[in-house]
């Protein structure tokens, strides 16, 4: 189905943070699949284990243990500081499964129509449940009627969660991105992250963390709430945590630990042996190769980079984000610089229309992370020229 506007562009090969099309042109990548190669292309520890487990068994079933499951749910654990893990396939799975974890948990708590609290500009995914937990009108578009049981506040915004607290007693969770990524990496602060952790602490909710694009040691920790020193109940996992495998993993503990139980929630697919052996990988070349610090310094650098290129250019509303996850907002849609970077052999991407977003492989060194301000920031000025030039030549 055409369901993709699509670049003409084909990926045929890849190194480490390097591309190749099928004419053999090279391309930098400062995208990664959207968050999703962890390790870059092509990393000879991740390929070795994979091939080694499609030569042994690739999927058997959740009807039977799966050491591999055990094995990569122990590391989850341990990174996440978390108790449980629920395997699934993808992003809207993780969270379907936090949404059916708050449900389940408010019904346990006498409420008859439990509802979460979710924020403006959020992408959650795009099954019924994620799309209607989503704040964005073109995400929910033709698919009313929307489900129920989700009430909206803008982030960042203290206040207004507080006031819900003191009127709605059908609350029972607080699902945020505490950086949304499709949103036009909108950063919460940390402050307003533990704020929200005691409005949930006061009132018995859950405070569920939507990681799976900025989780995964991409902003220099493993997970954002770290950086803000607390734990949450849930946190739904995803795109990184394979390194480009399918997988989905939501992960449980504190108050929502043990409201899952047997036959609550399923997945024939999720957990399998291939999936699993990638998890593990992933989690372990992290650590083996010290990639959360190296994602804070390169992703510094390229900050650092590009405010020193761009930041004083009429036009640029603002370079934030953290690690490496990174967006440079202009003051006007800027759709077209993803085929002008292609073009100048560098993967990048547009989002919510005004917002450059850069997501590259945590193993990106400081070198390439240069190499990639280098190629982009004349194309930002050369860009916002011509809107100048276009605008001073419709003023005469
Ligand atoms: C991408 C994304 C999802 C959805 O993931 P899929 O794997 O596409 O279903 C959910 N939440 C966040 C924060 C995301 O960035």
């Amino acid at each position: 189905m055409n369901t993709y506007a699509r670049l003409p562009v084909a990926f045929v090969r890849g190194e480490g943070v390097w591309l190749w099309d099928e004419a053999g042109k090279k391309y930098l990548d400062a995208l990664a699949g959207i968050a999703v190669n962890t390790l870059g292309h092509a990393h000879p520890k991740l390929t070795r284990a994979l091939t080694g487990q499609i030569a042994r068994v690739i999927h058997t079933s959740n009807l039977f243990r799966i050491p591999q499951q055990e094995a990569a749910a122990d590391r989850i654990a341990d990174v996440t500081g978390l108790d449980e893990v629920f395997f699934c396939n993808s992003g809207l799975e993780a969270n379907e499964a936090a949404i059916k974890i708050a449900r389940k948990y408010g019904h346990e708590r006498g409420i008859a129509e439990p509802a979460i609290v979710v924020m403006e500009k959020a992408f959650h995914g795009r099954s019924l449940a994620t799309l209607s937990a989503s704040g964005s009108r073109k995400v929910q578009a033709g698919f009313e009627p929307l489900v129920q049981g989700f009430v909206r506040v803008p982030l960042n915004d203290l206040e207004a969660v507080e006031r819900i607290a003191g009127h709605n007693r059908n609350v029972c969770a607080v699902m945020v991105e505490p950086i949304q990524g499709e949103g036009g990496i909108n950063l919460s602060r940390l402050e307003y992250l533990r704020g929200l952790k005691q409005v949930c602490e006061r009132n018995d909710w859950l405070f569920i963390s939507d990681e799976v694009q900025c989780g995964l040691g991409r902003t220099g920790k493993w997970f954002v709430y770290q950086h803000a020193g607390f734990l949450p109940d849930v946190v739904p996992l995803a795109k990184g945590l394979g390194s480009g495998v399918p997988v989905g993993a939501c992960v449980a503990g504190g108050r929502a630990k043990g409201v899952l139980k047997p036959g609550n929630h399923g997945s024939t697919f999720g957990g399998n042996p291939l999936a699993m052996t990638a998890v593990v990988t992933t989690i372990d070349t992290v650590k083996e190769e010290g990639l959360l610090a190296n994602a804070a310094r390169v992703g510094d650098a390229i900050r650092g980079g590009l405010a020193a290129a761009l930041d004083r250019l009429a036009g640029v509303t603002e370079i934030r984000g953290m690690g490496l996850m990174i967006g440079i907002e202009l003051d006007r849609p800027c759709g077209e610089l993803v085929g002008q970077a292609l073009a100048a052999g560098l993967v990048i991407n547009v989002t919510a229309d005004n917002v450059i977003r850069l997501l590259p492989p945590l193993v990106m060194s400081e070198a390439e992370g240069r190499m990639a301000v280098e190629r982009l920031a004349p194309l930002v000025q050369a860009f916002l020229g011509r809107g100048a030039a276009a605008q001073a030549a419709a003023a005469h």
